[in-house]
């Protein structure tokens, strides 16, 4: 850790904290790791950063020596204080305390002037930052990228490699996650970050994730509601056949189902995980029509 930010293993002492599995509190303590992450949003003081899970505030700092304007969500009451003693001096960074998953990015990211810095545009842009939570690691992506009024242009995601690979999946191993991802996202995986990185050290290796967001969803004429309408009651039921699926999920009838199937030019028996994003995208136009 650089000799200006307290190691997280100082902090633990210094507060005399223990680390909650629950939260999946396995914090990155490699500082080539930290500062990696923070180089593939290639950040600006132009950017305002959303960072999920500051835990101790590792990565915050190295994302904070590079953005305008950095905003963390930490869950976990107890570190906040710790968090804003850190960064008392750095009025750019700001920590609220709360469960992502009930906060809205666009409000989160939205400048409370005068108290913080002009430093950030008054526009709602801004990327995201994290090394997510293992145990809510798709409700968050899902909760990031399906906002429509909200999306960030880029986000650099410390995954569980597992997770890293269901995104970037190709049809044949398509998942529901692989489907939300790729409609909004480009997803990349840059680099693998090894267990021995993390305290306490994780089961499993991790990779590091960018995404780039498109301009327009993959499939820009369906309504991206309706889209996941279908893309959830598909994956329902996961090793069914997608006439069963999606009679059940949509509660239709089964003949109702094959006649969408075979007009998208989808066989019927295929299951889920075979299609690709264009077929969710005709198989959703046959069912509601054009946008
Ligand atoms: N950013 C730190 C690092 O890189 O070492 C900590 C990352 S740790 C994997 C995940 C952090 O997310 C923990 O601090 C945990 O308390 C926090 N967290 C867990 N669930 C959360 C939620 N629903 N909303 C916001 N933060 C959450």
């Amino acid at each position: 850790m650089s000799k200006n930010f307290p190691s997280p293993l100082e902090l633990i002492r210094r507060h005399n904290l223990n680390l909650k599995k629950s939260l999946g509190q396995n914090l990155l303590i490699d500082t080539n790791h930290l500062a990696r992450i923070a180089a593939a949003a290639e950040l600006t003081k132009e950017d305002t950063v959303l960072e999920i899970g500051p835990g101790l505030g590792a990565l915050t700092h190295q994302l904070a020596e590079r953005a305008g304007r950095v905003v963390a969500v930490e869950l976990d009451q107890r570190l906040i204080p710790v968090l804003r003693e850190q960064f008392a001096n750095q009025p750019h960074v700001s920590f609220v305390h709360g469960d992502i998953l009930e906060l809205s990015p666009a409000a989160l990211i939205q400048p409370q002037l005068p108290q913080e810095t002009g430093a950030a545009s008054d526009t709602t842009e801004y990327k995201v930052v994290a090394n997510l939570p293992y145990y809510i690691t798709s409700a968050v992506i899902r909760h990031i990228l399906e906002r429509a009024d909200s999306r960030p242009t880029l986000a650099v995601l410390l995954v569980q490699r597992e997770v890293a690979q269901r995104m970037v999946a190709q049809p044949g191993d398509m998942s529901l996650l692989a489907v939300s991802v790729q409609f909004y996202a480009r997803p990349r995986a840059l680099h693998t970050v090894p267990a021995g990185a993390f305290l306490p050290a994780p089961k499993v290796d991790s990779s590091v994730m960018r995404l780039d967001l498109h301009q327009q969803p993959a499939v820009p004429d369906v309504d991206p509601t309706q889209f996941f309408r279908i893309v959830r009651a598909g994956f329902g039921q996961r090793r069914k056949q997608l006439r069963n699926s999606l009679s059940a999920g949509l509660s239709c009838k089964k003949e109702d189902a094959d006649l969408w199937l075979n007009a998208a030019g989808v066989e019927p028996s295929r299951r889920p995980q075979t299609l690709s994003i264009s077929e969710w995208g005709e198989l959703t136009r046959q069912v509601y029509g054009e946008k």
